[in-house]
């Protein structure tokens, strides 16, 4: 399931293949994926240029622009949603491929295909400069890049909140687009239990302790990692079949259920505990 780091890998991915292009032609291959498409989507895009492609959380925001009209179409990945690109050249070859879905025709040729086998991915359309308050971002926390996201945020956020901190974080409304994989992550390279009380981040002041203080820009340099690492990817991704979205990180923590744990001098394994339905993985020997 893409997070943060691989949303943001897809927007840099599609960024240079569809900013300033036209959409000649956009194909609904259904009426639905995880939503109905709305019913004019395709007339009210085509012939629009796409002005820029930004991401809040895990969403992609493709801004089309007329000479009257901005809409933006909010996209979301889901579970299993890919976007490939296709050249003017390549699109001449391409072969359409089950779960193929949407298709961007650009006027240069390019073709973007979104294909997603489970459906939980979407594009849905926000009228004229009110994507900020659509129904899906308006209550997001902020961006765990940006300033917005620091400990005395946090710190608010978690006085005398009693559930568990994995879960806490997981919490859009704390902090925008962390997801298991890199809350996982972030706890193991702060040593924090995950089990432990999300009020452990706050004193009883509303200020930051000193794990909070240690913690934020974790989560920051992690996901600056990541997107980094799938920056890296993206040329050889493009080389081989154009297919973003989907490069394998290596994990300390997650996903390593039974292995040594990576600390040095550290005798224990990680293991696996289900929180809220969830897997989260972590050392219990160094993550107190
Ligand atoms: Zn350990």
């Amino acid at each position: 399931m893409p997070e943060l780091p691989e949303v943001e890998t897809v927007r840099r991915g599609l960024l240079p293949a569809m900013k300033g292009k036209t959409l000649v032609k956009l194909e609904l291959n259904r009426k639905n994926l995880r939503f109905e498409f709305d019913s004019d989507l395709a007339a009210t895009l085509e012939g629009r240029q796409i002005a820029d492609i930004e991401r809040r959380s895990k969403y992609l925001l493709m801004h089309f622009h007329s000479a009257k009209n901005k809409e933006t179409l909010i996209g979301h990945l889901g579970m299993s949603g890919k976007f490939t690109i296709f050249s003017h050249n390549e699109a001449k070859m391409r072969e359409k491929q089950k779960h193929d879905h949407v298709v961007f025709y650009l006027d240069d040729g390019t073709e973007i295909v979104y294909n997603d086998p489970r459906r939980f991915g979407f594009l849905v359309l926000a009228a004229q400069g009110e994507w900020q308050a659509h129904k899906l971002i308006r209550d997001i926390g902020p961006e765990p890049l940006t300033d917005d996201f620091d400990a005395a945020h946090l710190a608010k956020k978690s006085a005398g909140k009693s559930g568990n901190i994995k879960n806490h974080l997981l919490n859009q409304k704390i902090v925008a687009g962390l997801g298991n994989i890199y809350v996982c992550e972030a706890l193991f390279r702060a040593k924090i239990d995950p089990t432990k009380p999300a009020s452990i981040l706050a004193t009883k002041a509303d200020k930051p302790t000193k794990v909070c203080i240690l913690l934020v820009p974790i989560v920051k340099d992690i996901l600056a990692e990541a997107i980094k690492a799938g920056g890296s990817t993206l040329n050889d991704y493009r080389q081989t079949d154009g297919n973003l979205g989907y490069f394998q990180h290596r994990f300390v923590a997650y996903g390593r259920e039974g292995e040594d744990c990576v600390t040095d001098n550290c005798k224990a394994q990680i293991i696996r505990i289900v929180q809220s339905g969830r897997s989260t993985f972590y050392c219990p020997s160094c993550q107190k």
